[in-house]
């Protein structure tokens, strides 16, 4: 494993932004440190680019400042300042040491010494910095090690770390699910883990159910699950969807299709379709509007699917539970049929619930008034017949015959 990132090959390295901040800074007295350079060593694509400084933060607010770089203090408390250029983040933390801990929150105390900074971070990959020249500078001793091992460890005593801060368990489930391999997992670190998992309960429900969907959006979850499934950590997050079968099915069904990773429906193949299941998991998450409605929605329908349904019965189905429903459901029937011309046919399900475009029902209230019906409940009765008569038509009926069959209707 390189000591040396080759700038030159790192265009986040090298982006105007990021030379401004650097400059800003006191000669080495900033550093990159964290998932970019982690990343960047495995060759993987870098996300978010996070910095370590010297200086404390009202001195990085100073500095930014002194340099026009506009910024917002974040997590001040915690040490961390949040520079913005061109709309672009970049988390400068000052270099601390964690003096008190609760399991959620840490009293911290700053330091110049990158040393002590590692000791704070969870995992020895974490704990890797790299200069503006690309040097890499490995504090513990372990990161390029573990890194080139793909072990994923915590920094010193693992016990310790874990009842530190009690969003490390799910962080380390999160890497081992974007990045583990095959290798056999840190057993020290899996151990505490499964031993502090109730500590998890204690987090907000927002934190967990982010971290969350960040290992549900790994290409691949399915080990990393697997192992909190065993180890007892999926019951405590998930109890509504552990089913770890579930997921692995859908896995199979996303690298066959192309499917990108979707953490909700990955939610929906660990869950049963059950209406007070999904309420409670929506619910106890604080999910958002928009996926409360589609885990709801999924859970809820009530349309008959079944993969040799007539055309115009498919087309019904999707006008009324909705496309992404029928979508939906007709993946993960997919996914979860082990017969594979089955499984073909419930994706061509899929595929016309996403590809169809929804006809517009040609019949309004004024059609029904010219019609000579009276204005009142009856006529919401009657378009909703029509609207039956058309649906269950496949969508051809067209107005004028809808119209004339108002009379044999009782209109
Ligand atoms: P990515 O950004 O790819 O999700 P990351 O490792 O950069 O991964 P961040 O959440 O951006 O993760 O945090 C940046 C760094 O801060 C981490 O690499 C780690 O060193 C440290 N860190 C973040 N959260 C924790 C935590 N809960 N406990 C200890 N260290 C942490
Ligand atoms: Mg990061």
């Amino acid at each position: 494993m390189s000591m040396k990132l080759n700038a030159a090959e790192m265009p986040w390295m090298q982006s105007t932004a990021v030379l401004a901040l650097f400059t800003a800074m006191p000669e080495a007295s900033l550093r990159f440190v964290g998932g970019c350079v982690r990343n960047a060593l495995w060759g993987e694509p870098v996300g978010d680019v996070d910095l370590a400084c010297q200086l404390e933060p009202k001195a990085v607010i100073t500095a930014l400042d002194a340099a026009s770089i506009r910024f917002v203090p974040t997590g001040i408390d915690h040490g961390t300042v949040t520079a913005v250029i061109d709309g672009t983040p970049y988390e400068i933390t000052s270099l601390r040491r964690d003096v008190e801990t609760d399991g959620r929150r840490a009293t911290v105390a700053y330091t110049t010494d990158w040393a002590e900074d590692a000791q704070r971070r969870d995992l020895t990959i974490n704990a890797l910095y790299a200069d503006v020249s690309g040097q890499i500078f490995d504090p513990t001793g372990q990161g390029l090690e573990d890194l080139s091992a793909r072990k994923f460890r915590f920094v010193g005593q693992a016990d310790e770390r874990v009842r530190e801060d009690y969003l490390r368990i799910l962080r380390f489930f999160r890497f081992l699910a974007w990045y583990g391999g095959q290798e056999k997992v840190d057993a020290a670190s899996l151990k505490a883990c499964r031993e502090h998992k109730a500590g998890v309960k204690s987090l907000s429900v927002e934190r967990i159910w982010m971290e969350m969907k960040k290992l549900l959006s790994a290409p691949n979850p399915v080990r990393a699950c697997h192992i909190m499934l065993t180890n007892g950590v999926l019951e405590t997050v998930f109890p509504e969807a552990n089913n770890v079968d579930g997921l692995e099915a859908l896995v199979k069904l996303e690298t066959r299709e192309g499917i990108e990773p979707d953490p909700l429906l990955r939610v929906m193949a660990m869950s049963a379709r059950d209406s007070l299941q999904i309420a409670l998991l929506t619910k106890r998450l604080k999910m958002s509007k928009a996926e409360s409605t589609r885990l709801r929605d999924w859970a809820n329908d009530g349309a008959q699917l079944s993969t040799d349904m007539a055309e115009r019965d498919k087309l019904a189905a999707i006008y009324t539970s909705g496309k992404p429903v029928i979508f939906d459901r007709a993946r993960l029937r997919a996914a979860g049929d082990a017969d594979p011309i089955q499984s073909v046919r419930w994706m061509g399900l899929a595929r016309l619930a996403s590809e169809w475009d929804i006809p517009t029902f040609p019949v309004t209230g004024k059609d029904l008034t010219q019609a000579g019906l009276p204005k009142g409940p009856a006529m919401g009765k009657a378009l909703k017949a029509l609207e039956a008569l058309w649906v269950r038509s496949g969508f051809t009926t067209e107005k004028p015959q809808l119209l004339a069959a108002l009379k044999f209707m009782g209109y």
